[in-house]
């Protein structure tokens, strides 16, 4: 029987995400239906992440669970998509247990995927090609979400941070012209959706013609969606020109995203980060002196090959002194093919662990204290659901704080925005009333 039904499980980031609503589409119009039962599936895809060894492994954890459902279903077939496909490439066949993986496809082969699934009945098949040009154009992705939207306004990265697998996993940068990000705004402001964000690697990076980054923002403000986010920002491109739009354009939410890495010069620079410490605290001075109440999130790495006690030092001194309002924090993972993982001087695991506790430990204690600072105050919350228990509301600020939340009013529900009094917060989320 020729397979009809596909499920997708996705692993990573929202470029993933993205990408996994953009392949939902291409399988439908190939004359695939998406299902979201597995148990009803012909094929089950697994959109793969490969930033991080633990990400990987997860994949092949996942997939000795999956693999008993083929007792009952032999003709079951199994695809790895996205980075880490395009990493390993052919070498995924043999690595599961009786070459259950039939198609391998890394993240700018998609629109071969249906023509891969009627191949891999029979074959294996792989398609890593990487491509100069692929961004998806044309393919109208089939959302999670009738309120959030995810769009690609570029794609790929040309920065080669040391220890980073996504230049050679999602090639080159590649950005999406103007017109049709905008036009795509607009389209999705007519469906009623309430928050946009414009997703890059290197979001500052955006080029199209002489128009670039805060130049797209700007004019992405004036479709009117309700909020604009936008991720990632990266510290050696970014300019006061974003910080203008962001403080002049009310539907543009103040949170950046700036990841730091480190907080030593001398780590930044074997990161090849291109930027020094010194530079990263002048663009926070500046964005929180020209955006009011504006959050500044940021990544940090613990353990990077050569990182001395007195490294980790600056780092969290860096933590303690600029007080981010949210970090994602990382162990070095050593990545094969990276320049990073050629370098001396590799960390011990338990020391990689010792240090990202210390600096989670620092880094509740500093969104705790800010996070107390709005007790009292009203917030808008965009509201994405029922709270875990049902009693109430959750949601994120325009500045990207989880609040969870009890309304009696009927007419508060997924995709409005709500007014908030902040009562209380557990550290991380806040908690409150609608008023
Ligand atoms: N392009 C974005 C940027 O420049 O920050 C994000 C890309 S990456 C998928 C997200 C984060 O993963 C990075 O900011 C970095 O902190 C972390 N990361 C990347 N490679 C890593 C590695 N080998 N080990 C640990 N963390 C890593
Ligand atoms: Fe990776 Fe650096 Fe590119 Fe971000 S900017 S995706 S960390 S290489």
């Amino acid at each position: 029987m020729k397979p009809s039904s596909v499920y997708i499980e996705t692993y990573g980031c929202q470029m993933n995400k993205l990408d996994s609503e953009n392949v939902t589409a291409i399988l439908a119009s190939g004359g695939y239906t998406v299902v979201g039962d597995l148990h009803e599936a012909d094929v089950i895809l697994l959109n793969t992440c490969a930033v991080r060894d633990n990400a990987e492994q997860r994949i092949h954890g996942r997939i000795g669970e999956l693999s008993s459902l083929r007792r009952g279903k032999p003709e079951l077939l199994f695809g790895i998509i996205g980075c880490m496909a395009q990493r390993l490439g052919e070498q995924l066949i043999p690595r599961f247990n009786r070459g259950i993986i039939r198609i391998v496809a890394g993240p700018d082969s998609y629109r071969r995927l249906p023509d891969m699934i009627r191949l891999a009945s029979s074959d294996y098949v792989v398609d890593t090609e990487l491509s100069n040009e692929e961004t998806y154009r044309g393919i109208e992705p089939v959302r999670h979400d009738d309120h959030s939207a995810w769009i690609d306004v570029m794609r790929g990265c040309d920065n080669y941070c040391s220890y980073c697998v996504v230049p050679y996993t999602r090639g080159r940068e590649r950005s999406i012209p103007l017109g049709e990000i905008i036009a795509e705004l607009e389209r999705l402001k007519e469906h009623g959706y309430r928050e946009v964000t414009l997703l890059g690697q290197n979001v500052n990076s955006y080029r199209d013609g002489d128009v670039d980054f805060a130049e797209l923002l700007d004019c992405a403000a004036d479709t009117g969606i309700g909020w604009i986010r936008f991720l990632t920002s990266h510290p050696k491109d970014i300019d006061s020109k974003i910080f203008d739009v962001m403080a002049r354009r009310a539907n543009v939410c103040n949170h950046l995203h700036l990841p730091l890495q480190s907080g030593s010069d001398r780590i930044l620079n074997t990161m090849n980060r291109r930027y020094t410490v010194d530079q990263y605290r002048a663009i926070v001075e500046q964005a929180r002196t020209l955006v009011h109440g504006i959050n500044i999130s940021t990544d940090i790495i613990f353990g990077f090959p050569g990182e001395n006690d007195e490294d980790f030092r600056a780092t969290i001194n860096f933590m303690e002194d600029i007080r981010f309002d949210f970090t994602f924090m990382y162990r070095y993972s050593e990545r094969e093919g990276t320049k990073a993982s050629l370098l001396p001087g590799k960390v011990p695991g338990e020391v990689r662990i010792e240090r990202l506790k210390q600096a989670i430990e620092l880094q509740n204690t500093i969104m705790r204290g800010k996070n107390k600072e709005h007790i009292g105050s009203t917030l808008v919350v965009l509201v994405k659901g029922p709270s875990k228990d049902s009693t109430g509301w959750y949601g994120f600020t325009e500045t990207n704080i989880p609040v969870v939340f009890i309304a009696d009013d009927s007419s508060v529900g997924k995709g409005s925005f709500v007014s908030v009094r902040i009562e209380n917060t557990t550290g991380a989320t806040l908690i409150g009333k609608a008023v």
